[in-house]
């Protein structure tokens, strides 16, 4: 689950991170006021589940209350679209108004988990600011990372080797090794898959801030985070993503034409793969999972046939926890509710095969079967759509 910026820094704030006075507006004269009442200058930031803000237009800095307004007005009107959201952009609901920082230094810091290493890694760089994406392309050797034992934690000496890697004067130092283990605990204690600070600044008085903040959380922990759980912006997720939540069916929405029903994740990954191979483009991914209900099913397969984008359907289903049967009757209940008559190609194998194939062979929807992944896909291909 992401959560905005002015989420972030309210659990920054609980953890002992400075972080710049701010005020959450939802309107022009909110934002107005706000910056008022920080003195008369501020910088405006649209709250989206998105980077790269600052160089779309995401983040303003104004000289008074009217400007303010009027970078609120405009922010407020339309789609915020940046390197991270996809062309459509994502709606700004929200207005973080934060008085203006004197930036001396533009750090980067983050922990996110290392697969390699197979545990938590602390990164940090001197190159912050909006063009780490350039540094972590061209200039790798300047981006410090320091692996975690997750057993011991973040030890003093690491956090202590990062920050002479910074560079930092003798006066910031303690207070930057300071907000490097406040963060190690902010990603342990909350589940973080990633805990960003992009940039985290030394302002001209020596101070060490953290001028923007990102945290990812682990979906699989939330049953833990019950008062995270408010966090959550229905606003800035896809809607299909979020009604697939609300079954407990992973489905991450793509950008074919190929509604794609599989149960298990590394079979729904292959399906991508085989079938982008065959030059169909999948319109999602989706594990419907193991002990699916018809109903469950159905309810994937509705939101498969409710994407605007499907004009044909693979199944590829391996019948073990979830029986091919099951399988057939949530799709051939699904299609019957709405009426669809978009062709699937239908692969099963597995526990009731044969079954599972009759329910679909005797609905009289278009379907066609096939064996192996590969005669699937080709089949897909060859649609007449
Ligand atoms: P992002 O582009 O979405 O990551 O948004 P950020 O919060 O990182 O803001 C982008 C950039 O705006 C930062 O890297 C800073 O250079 C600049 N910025 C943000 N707040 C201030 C501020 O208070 N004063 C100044 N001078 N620059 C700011
Ligand atoms: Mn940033």
């Amino acid at each position: 689950m992401n959560i905005h910026e002015f989420q972030a820094k309210e659990i920054f704030s609980r953890y002992g991170i400075p972080v710049p006075r701010g005020i959450v507006a939802t309107t022009p004269a909110e934002a107005k006021a706000a910056t008022q009442e920080l003195g008369g200058q501020s910088v405006v930031k649209a709250q989206i589940h998105a980077g790269g803000r600052g160089k779309s237009g995401g983040v303003q800095l104004v000289r008074s209350p009217e400007e303010a307004e009027e970078a609120a007005q405009r922010m407020l009107a339309s789609n915020l679209v940046t390197p991270q959201t996809g062309p459509g952009g994502a709606p700004v609901q929200k207005l973080l108004i934060e008085e203006l920082a004197d930036i001396k230094k533009e750090l980067y810091v983050a922990l996110t988990i290392d697969r390699g290493h197979r545990g938590p890694v602390l990164l940090v760089s001197t190159q912050g600011g909006m063009d780490i994406e350039e540094v972590a392309a061209n200039d790798p050797q300047d981006i410090h990372n320091e692996p975690i034992d997750p057993l011991s934690g973040l030890m003093p000496f690491q956090t202590r080797r990062l920050v002479r890697k910074l560079g930092l004067d003798p006066s910031v130092a303690g207070d930057a090794a300071k907000v490097l283990q406040a963060l190690y605990r902010v990603f342990v204690d909350n589940d973080c898959s990633l805990v960003e600070i992009n940039p985290l600044i030394v302002t001209g008085d020596d101070r060490v801030v953290a001028l923007d903040a990102k945290i990812n959380l682990d979906d699989d922990s939330m049953f833990r985070h019950a008062d995270l759980m408010k966090y959550r912006d229905i606003s800035q997720e896809d809607p299909l993503e979020a009604q697939a939540s609300d079954f407990d069916i992973a489905y991450v929405n793509l950008y074919g034409d190929v509604g794609c029903l599989v149960n298990g994740a590394g079979l729904a990954m292959a399906t991508l793969d085989v079938t982008n191979a065959a030059g169909a483009a999948p319109a999602n991914f989706l594990d419907v999972g193991g002990g699916a209900t018809p109903e469950k099913v159905s309810s994937a397969v509705k939101i498969i046939l409710s994407d605007p984008k499907v004009r044909r359907v693979l199944v590829n289903i391996f019948g073990g926890i979830l029986r091919c049967d099951i399988a057939g009757e949530g799709i051939v209940m699904a299609y019957k509710e709405t009426g669809s008559t978009i062709p699937l190609v239908v692969r099963m194998l597995g526990t009731n095969v044969v079954e599972g194939k009759e329910i679909l062979a005797a609905s009289g929807l278009a379907v066609v079967f096939a064996d192996t992944l590969a005669e699937a896909a080709d089949a897909i291909k060859q649609l007449q759509i």
